[in-house]
C-alpha cells in the first residue's frame, strides 16, 4: 500500500492545480467528497473506488484515440495504451476465468449494446452473408441489405420484466433494445417472488427467443444459470448474463458453481464501478467463438476507448484478485442479510423476505407510503437510497412501492453486521413515523408526506455518528 501522506498529497496537488484554472470545479470535488463523506449511502449501485483506482484515471492516457484492439490499432502510438488494455483485460480473464475480455465498454449500457450487436453479427449478419453468396458487407446486393436491415432489427430477446428487478437495456421501450427486439419478459413467482424456471422454459418454449437474457438491477436473490443455460439451449437461444450489480460477487467467489455466469453463459456483461469498486465503466466477457465479434464493439457501437478508464480498470480489477477482496465480498451478503433480517425483525416487509445477495428490496407499502415518499423521508434524514418497483407494483416506475437499499458501499467503508442492525432501525424508525401526504383538494397524495423534522434531524445525527467511527477515505485530508 502507498503512504497515507503520498494519498493525500496527490489528492490535495490536483486540487491546488486545477483550483488556479477554475476554482468553482475543485470546490465541487472537494464538496463531493464532505458529502460522500457524511451520507449514508445505501444506494445498492454505488461504491467508493481505492484511490490509486481514482488516481488513474486523471491522466495523459485521456489524451489518446486508441481504436481498434490490442496491437491492431487504427491510429499510431498506442504501444502505452496496448499496455494497460492488455493489462486490465488479462486481469479480468483470470479473475473470473473468461477465455476473452473485452475492457473498452464505456458503461454497462454500452457494454449490453456490444453484446447486443456482436450477438445480431454472429447470427444474424454472418448466415444472411452466407446466403447472400458474398464473403464481405460490401459484396451485398440492395436487397441482401433490406433483408438483413429487417432482420437485424425484429429479433426476439427475453428478459426479466423491469418490475421484477431487470435492466431497462433488456428489452424495455425507454432503452433501444426495446425498440428494435421483439421482446417478452419472465417474471417472478407472485407468492415466493423467486424465478419460476419452469415459467421461463415455458415462455422460452413459445417465445423461441434468439436471446434469453439473465441478470438484474433489483431482484434480492440468485439466479441459478445453469439452469438458464439449458434453458436457452433447449429453444436455441443465445445465452447472455448482464451482472452489472453483482459482478463483486463473482469476483469475490461468493457465487460459484450453478450462481456463476461466467461458465453457463454464451457472453456476460457487467459495469466495472458497482459491487466490483472499479471506475465508472463497462466489460464484456465471453467464449472464443463470439471474441472476433465482440472486439469489434468499437466502431460498431463504440466510439474512441477511454484509455484512462482502461487503466483504472486495470488496477481495480488487480485490486479484486487479492485475497482481501473474497473477504470484501463476503461481508456485503453478511451485510445485506444482516440488514434484511434488522428491517424483518421490526415488522418491514420486503420482497422474497430475504436476500442472497449485496441488496434488499423493502416493500413500503407495509408503511402506508409510497417509494417516492420513503425515498424523500429517508433523504430528509440523512440516509441515502432509491425508489424501486416492486413485482406488480400498483404504483407504476415513478412513484414505486420499493425502496431499494444495497451494502456495497458502506461494506466498502468498513460497517459491519452491527452497524446494519442500527442501519435497520434508523431506516425503520423513519419509514413507520412518515405519514402520506394528501394534496390542496384533500385526494391522496403519492408524493407528498409528514415527517416530523425533529425526527429526522434526530436519525441524521445518529446516522452521522454511526459513520464517524469508519471514515471515508482516511488516508484523505484536503485540507
Ligand atoms: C447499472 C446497470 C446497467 C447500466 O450501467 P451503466 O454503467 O449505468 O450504463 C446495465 N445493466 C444492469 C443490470 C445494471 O444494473
Amino acid at each position: 500500500m502507498s503512504s497515507p501522506n503520498a494519498e493525500s498529497t496527490a489528492f490535495r496537488s490536483a486540487l491546488e492545480v486545477i483550483r488556479a484554472v477554475e476554482p468553482r470545479v475543485a470546490d465541487a470535488i472537494g464538496a463531493e467528497l464532505a458529502d460522500q463523506r457524511e451520507s449514508l449511502k445505501l444506494i445498492a449501485s454505488e461504491n467508493y473506488a481505492s484511490p490509486a483506482t481514482l488516481l488513474a484515471m486523471g491522466n495523459w492516457f485521456s489524451d489518446k484515440y486508441a481504436e481498434g484492439t490490442v496491437g491492431r490499432r487504427f491510429y499510431a502510438g498506442c504501444q502505452n495504451v496496448d499496455t494497460v488494455e492488455a493489462l486490465a483485460a488479462e486481469h479480468a480473464k483470470e479473475l473470473f476465468g473468461a477465455a476473452h475480455a473485452y475492457v473498452q465498454p464505456h458503461s454497462g449500457i454500452d457494454a449490453n449494446l456490444v453484446a447486443f450487436w456482436a450477438v445480431l453479427a454472429d447470427r444474424v449478419e454472418a448466415p444472411a452473408l452466407k446466403k447472400a453468396q458474398a464473403r464481405h458487407v460490401n459484396d451485398l446486393t440492395e436487397e441482401d441489405w433490406f433483408t438483413l436491415r429487417r432482420e437485424l432489427g425484429n429479433q426476439r430477446m427475453l428478459g426479466m420484466s423491469l418490475d421484477a428487478g431487470g435492466h431497462l437495456t433488456h428489452g424495455f421501450r425507454p432503452n433501444i433494445s426495446g425498440k428494435m427486439f421483439d421482446q417478452r419478459s419472465y417474471g417472478t413467482d407472485p407468492v415466493t417472488g423467486l424465478v419460476d424456471y419452469d415459467k421461463v422454459a415455458e415462455a422460452a418454449r413459445e417465445f423461441k427467443p434468439m436471446i434469453l437474457v439473465a441478470g438484474y438491477s433489483a431482484y434480492p436473490r440468485k439466479v441459478n444459470f445453469r439452469i438458464m443455460r439449458e434453458i436457452a439451449d433447449s429453444v436455441g437461444a443465445t445465452f447472455m448474463v448482464d451482472m452489472a450489480h453483482f459482478a463483486g460477487l463473482v469476483a469475490g467467489k461468493v457465487f460459484t458453481g450453478d450462481f456463476d455466469p461466467v461458465p453457463h453463459a454464451h457472453i456476460v456483461t457487467t459495469t466495472t464501478h458497482k459491487s466490483l469498486r472499479g471506475p465508472r465503466g463497462g466489460m464484456v466477457l465471453c467464449g472464443p467463438e463470439l471474441a472476433d465479434q465482440v472486439d469489434r464493439g468499437c466502431p460498431m457501437v463504440l466510439g474512441g476507448p477511454l484509455p484512462h478508464v482502461m487503466a483504472a480498470k486495470a488496477v481495480a480489477l488487480a485490486e479484486a484478485r487479492r485475497p482481501d477482496f473474497a473477504d470484501y465480498a463476503q461481508r456485503i451478503v453478511d451485510n445485506a442479510q444482516a440488514l434484511a433480517e434488522g428491517l424483518l425483525r421490526r415488522g418491514a416487509k420486503l420482497v422474497t423476505d430475504g436476500t442472497d445477495n449485496h441488496l434488499v428490496l423493502i416493500d413500503v407499502s407495509g408503511y402506508g407510503l409510497t417509494g417516492r415518499q420513503a425515498e424523500q423521508a429517508l433523504l430528509d434524514s440523512g440516509i441515502v437510497t432509491n425508489r424501486n418497483s416492486v413485482p406488480q407494483d400498483p404504483n407504476g416506475a415513478w412513484y414505486t412501492s420499493g425502496i431499494r437499499i444495497g451494502t456495497p458501499a458502506l461494506t466498502t467503508r468498513g460497517l459491519g453486521v452491527a452497524e446494519m442492525d442500527a442501519t435497520a432501525e434508523l431506516i425503520h424508525t423513519v419509514l413507520n413515523q412518515t405519514v402520506s401526504g394528501s394534496n390542496a383538494d384533500g385526494t391522496p397524495s403519492k408524493a407528498k408526506y409528514v415527517l416530523e423534522p425533529a425526527l429526522a434531524d434526530k436519525v441524521s445525527h445518529q446516522a452521522a455518528e454511526l459513520l464517524s467511527a469508519f471514515p471515508l477515505y482516511p488516508s484523505v485530508t484536503l485540507s
